[in-house]
């Protein structure tokens, strides 16, 4: 884990192919990449996830001081159902976020939500010890890409004061068409869609992922918008800087595990050398 931030500390952002939510249970490279990207991030205040699972006709943000743990997935075993994430909230911060956002309105949920597994999955391994507040801003299905690209810059200013924003969803997320026996390989047509969503994200304008709706495969990669549309976010959030690449790679064929980072503290210690090869 990292240290406080100083003042005037910019946090990073990231976004996060999070993939099945067996990845909580299990250790890979994914999330070792995962923990690799908590113990890097300076310690922030607050975490605030934009889950492809909180995919709702309104725009809110979770407001409750202790949010319970939901396990919104069926037919899985019974250990991943008592896993619990019990990291507190942070009711004032989500004030903060509903003034930010003016003049679109973002309301507090005190009851509905909380924290639910595209989020839990991840910071597991990111921060295991659920110390940190977690708040989560849901996805207005009603909105289309301009408007979630317009939310997501009015939340950069979050990054000033301590907060950490991970989007969580998938780039290519196409459930109709998962085959288990390609475990570690993606179909030609998720590969390209990826290639092409990691060049636009590491170019000095990655919002310009919005625009990938003219690929060839986009429809076959985002059937729905729910998993594509927290990238949009981190793209917004990171205005003019390139997206880093943190880990890539397919699974059942069609799910990319692509996650990227923005705005990490540059590599002082532990990165590999290739001296003395
Ligand atoms: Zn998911």
């Amino acid at each position: 884990m990292g240290s406080m931030p100083s003042p005037g500390t910019r946090m990073p952002a990231a976004f996060i192919g999070h993939g099945s939510p067996m990845h909580a249970l299990r250790a890979n490279r994914y999330t070792e990449a995962w923990r690799e990207f908590g113990r890097s991030a300076p310690r922030p205040r607050a975490i605030l996830v934009i889950s492809a699972h909180w995919y709702t006709n309104v725009t809110a943000v979770t407001a409750m001081a202790r949010p319970r743990t939901i396990h919104d997935f069926y037919g899985f075993p019974q250990e991943l159902y008592d896993l619990t994430y019990p990291a507190p909230g942070l009711p004032e911060l989500a004030e903060e976020v509903a003034d930010l956002t003016k003049p679109q309105w973002v309301g507090c949920d005190v009851d509905s939500w909380g924290i639910d597994h595209g989020t839990w999955s991840v910071l597991r391994h990111a921060f295991p010890e659920a110390s940190i507040p977690v708040l989560q801003l849901s996805l207005n299905a009603f909105q289309g890409f301009d408007q979630h690209l317009e939310l997501g810059r009015r939340l950069r200013g979050l990054r000033d004061s301590g907060v950490l924003i991970i989007g969580s969803g998938n780039v290519v997320h196409t459930l109709a068409a998962l085959d288990h026996t390609r475990a570690e390989e993606g179909f030609d047509w998720a590969r390209r869609f990826d290639d092409a969503a990691r060049t636009v994200l590491q170019s000095t304008d990655p919002t310009g992922v919005a625009a990938l709706t003219g690929h060839r495969d986009f429809d076959n990669a985002v059937p729905t918008p729910d998993h594509f549309l927290p990238l949009l976010y981190v793209a917004a959030l990171a205005g003019d800087e390139p997206l880093s690449l943190l880990i890539d790679g397919h699974q059942a064929g069609s799910m990319s595990m692509a996650a990227y980072t923005v705005g990490m503290p540059a590599e002082t210690v532990g990165s590999p050398s290739c001296a003395g090869d």
